[in-house]
């Protein structure tokens, strides 16, 4: 059983980064099935208005904190927590399943996006097994389920955006056997090669959400006033939980 604590109700897994890592290894190994969900604030702050989401998150079999946002409610409640960062875990995974020969699939971002991230991933790691790609703009899911299914894909990586790339893992998880999934977001964009990682400095500070948000400022009403009524809620739940 991992450690888990609960902001707002919801689960968060405590584990270091090697340990979420060797746990994902370990369910391929054995041919388990598992969801990963790297959860941020605006996951729950959209899960508390949506049950589906909600009882989405509670059944994933690992659930890891992506956000600075989520690593704070933890250390408000006195537990400390390593962030653990989509994009870093993606590209463990890569590697991981580079080194184990796992199969590949690659769902989710525009369809330019897709193919650049198959082609700089197939470059880089020449022995990569990519049994499966599809940009995330398809109308029918269960037809890309039905062709993950075919592919033989036991790691599968999903970037629609949050809660859809959620809901598509978990119906993949009652769907296939022996698959892994985890919802990247706007990783693959990051990946391809065509949003910038943020710079150092903000991964350091906690920061990748701001610098975002400079780049794309449209994604402002999306972090405000999510962002801090979250950790407002948060204070209020760490202080009644001292009393
Ligand atoms: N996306 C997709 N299908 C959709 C909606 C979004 O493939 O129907 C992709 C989009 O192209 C982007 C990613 O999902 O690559 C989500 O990006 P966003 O920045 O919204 O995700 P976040 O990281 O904020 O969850």
């Amino acid at each position: 059983m991992i450690n888990t604590a609960k902001v707002q109700g919801f689960k968060i897994n405590l584990l270091k980064y090697e340990e979420a890592l060797n746990f994902v290894k370990t369910s391929l190994d054995n041919g388990e099935n598992i969801q990963i969900v790297t959860i941020n604030p605006e996951f729950i702050e959209a899960a508390k208005k949506n049950p589906d989401f909600a009882n989405v998150l509670k059944y994933a079999e690992l659930v890891v904190p992506d956000g600075v946002g989520i690593k704070l409610a933890l250390k408000f409640k006195g537990i400390n927590q390593e962030q653990i960062r989509g994009v870093d875990f993606a590209q463990s995974l890569i590697e991981l399943a580079d080194k184990n020969g796992y199969k590949l699939a690659l769902v989710g971002a525009k369809p330019e996006v897709n193919t650049k991230l198959v082609e700089i991933l197939s470059e880089k790691y020449p022995n990569l097994n990519i049994v499966y790609s599809h940009d995330g703009y398809f109308e029918n899911e269960d037809v890309i389920i039905e062709e993950i299914k075919k592919s033989g894909a036991n790691l599968v990586f999903t970037a629609l955006g949050a809660p859809k790339q959620e809901f598509f893992n978990d119906k993949l998880k009652v769907s296939l056997q022996g698959v892994a999934s985890i919802g990247l977001g706007g990783t693959f964009d990051v990946m391809a090669g065509c949003v910038k990682l943020a710079p150092p400095i903000y991964r350091k500070l906690g920061l990748e959400w701001l610098y975002r948000t400079i780049k794309q400022p449209e994604r402002f009403k999306r972090i405000f006033p999510t962002l801090p009524l979250f950790l407002f809620h948060s204070i209020i739940e760490a202080l009644g939980s001292k009393d």
